[in-house]
């Protein structure tokens, strides 16, 4: 498995590949890398010849008071883990590599970038579409992979790979769970045990937004209404957004059809959890790949 920090040295690596015939999967990360990282990787792994996994911790998509600093960083585990999982490329940029003194080119995606982590996190999704841009350019591949634990992220790519004819397509894994439902993320380790235990409040809010749409609610207030509920039996708990929006505009919704995305962020001890799921009204509720029971 190579390590490449160079852009020209990654770019070069894909065009050879792809001159020998070989196919590319992606998984674009920040590192400190956990099960849910694994699993797209995997599946990168059986769709593609080659897997290449970017670790840059990207500083345009932290805000000025976010955890840019104490992020955690651990190149050595994250490296040993890509290793176990037959990774053949680790890109693992520096900043001026990616945004080279004098660079002036932003990506915005303003539509889907507007509601939820938008508004929440100003400036977020275009440091998100500036870099996943510059890193399709590079590594060109067949396929990448993301997760829908960031299902506004996802659908935000998916866009900006259409409307910039970006290379490859898009593959989004289910979220990845701890067995209490808890989405795994980098940030999880962050929270106090006490925060620990209460983290799995946002899964049950979406999960009795799900059974009540499954009763027969159909009125997004009244799904509103009960996952805010459940949120609020959680003390540590404190509610930034639960919503029932289409999945594909990101828009709120007044009456249920078809299909809808429950959608919610709350802050706990500091630390801010995201999770969804998806309702299609003829089937069940998706958001996960099942309780995770390997050790990461
Ligand atoms: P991050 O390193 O947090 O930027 O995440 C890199 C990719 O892994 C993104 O596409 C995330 O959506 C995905 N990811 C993070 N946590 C999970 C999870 N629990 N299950 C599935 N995918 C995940």
């Amino acid at each position: 498995m190579n390590t490449i920090r160079k852009a020209s040295t990654m770019a070069a690596w894909s065009r050879r590949l792809h001159r020998e015939g070989v196919t590319i999967g992606f998984v674009p990360t920040m590192g400190a890398l956990h099960a849910g990282h694994r699993a797209l990787i995997r599946a990168a792994r059986l769709a593609c010849d080659a897997v290449v996994v970017s670790i840059f911790v990207n500083p345009t998509q932290f805000g000025p008071t976010e955890d840019l600093s104490k992020y955690p960083r651990q190149l050595g585990l994250d490296r040993a883990l890509c290793r176990a999982e037959g990774v053949d490329v680790i890109f693992a940029p520096d900043r001026q590599t990616m945004y080279p003194p004098g660079d002036q080119t932003i990506v915005t995606v303003p539509g889907l970038a507007r509601r939820w982590e938008g508004e929440a996190r100003p400036h977020h999704f275009q440091g998100v579409a500036t870099v996943v841009t510059k890193l399709l350019c590079l590594i060109q591949p067949d396929i990448s992979w993301f997760g829908q634990k960031d299902y506004q992220q996802s659908a935000l790519t998916r866009q900006l790979m259409k409307d910039l004819n970006l290379p490859g397509r898009l593959a989004v894994h289910p979220t990845v769970r701890e067995v209490d439902g808890l989405a795994l993320s980098s940030r999880n380790v962050y929270l106090s045990l006490p925060h620990r235990q209460a983290a799995p409040v946002l899964y049950r809010a979406l999960q009795a937004g799900a059974a009540a749409i499954r009763a027969g609610e159909r009125r997004c207030t009244g799904i509103n209404q009960i996952m805010a509920r459940v949120v609020a039996q959680e003390s540590l708990a404190i509610p930034e957004y639960l919503a029932v929006c289409d999945p594909l505009t990101l828009e709120p919704l007044s009456t249920l059809r078809g299909k809808a995305l429950l959608l919610g962020a709350i802050r706990i001890g500091g630390v801010r959890l995201l999770d969804n799921m998806l309702v299609s009204l003829r089937g069940k509720a998706s958001s996960s790949s099942g309780p995770r029971s390997d050790p990461s």
